[in-house]
């Protein structure tokens, strides 16, 4: 590894460490024009078939928190963006197959299920990596209009949660409808596969802890606000 890579890779890690906490309210997210946006936390991410990661599973318990202290500070619109594939789904030549339309893999998660405002969330099929393709999503935000924060949670990092926080920015960009799209870094993450393993059962790495920083990195370079998570009170670290 050349210095200049080594120089970077020391700013990455101080930069991930050194992320500021938001809080909700004054000062912090203005909940009345806000919304939270899960994306994939169903079984099949988290518990059950070839896509389940423990990783995954364990900002369950983060999300949930975010989620109860977004509800009891006022934030009035929830959307869970999730797989529910048909069984022809292109992108089963990519990733095994998953999170089929009508099976237990597809379901929201027990956790955020069994929250007492899980009626209030709207549930927003998608058939690729990528919610706002061929799904609801637009039609969802243009329903609307004051919303204008939006944060997202859930997996992976680097594919869905990536790929749903660009589309944000980019549709505001393309719109000239200014935005704030925030990424807590504990209430997402992403899978992990070293590389020997990897060899041993014919899949491609994915380092997750490299992977899950970079994409962080990348989002905030086009705009997106990273932060290390919410505080549940004003000035709480
Ligand atoms: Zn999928």
């Amino acid at each position: 590894m050349d210095e200049e890579m080594k120089g970077f890779l020391a700013y990455l890690s101080g930069w991930e460490s050194n992320l500021p906490r938001y809080h909700f309210g004054t000062g912090g997210v203005d909940v009345a024009r806000t919304a939270l946006l899960s994306v994939d936390l169903v079984n099949g991410f988290c518990t059950e078939g070839p896509l389940a990661s423990s990783r995954v599973k364990n900002i369950i318990a983060p999300v949930v928190r975010l989620f109860e202290q977004a509800w009891s500070a006022g934030v009035g619109h929830y959307a869970l963006l999730q797989d529910s594939h048909e069984d022809s789904a292109l992108e089963f030549s990519a990733f095994p197959p998953h999170c089929r339309a009508g099976t237990s893999q597809a379901d929201t998660v027990p956790e955020i299920r069994g929250l007492p405002f899980f009626q209030v969330m709207a549930v927003i099929r998608k058939n690729t990596i990528h919610s706002g393709l061929n799904t609801g999503l637009d039609a969802w935000l243009s329903q609307r209009p004051e919303v204008d924060t939006m944060i997202i949670v859930g997996d992976c990092t680097d594919l869905c949660v990536y790929q749903l926080a660009m589309h944000l920015k980019l549709r505001a960009n393309a719109y000239h409808h200014p935005v704030r799209v925030i990424v807590p870094a504990d209430c997402v993450d992403t899978y992990d596969i070293p590389v020997d393993m990897a060899a041993r059962i014919g899949a491609m790495p994915h380092p997750a802890e490299l992977l899950h920083t970079f994409f962080l990195y990348h989002m905030a370079l086009n705009g997106i606000e990273v932060t290390a998570g919410f505080s549940s009170a004003e000035g709480e670290i």
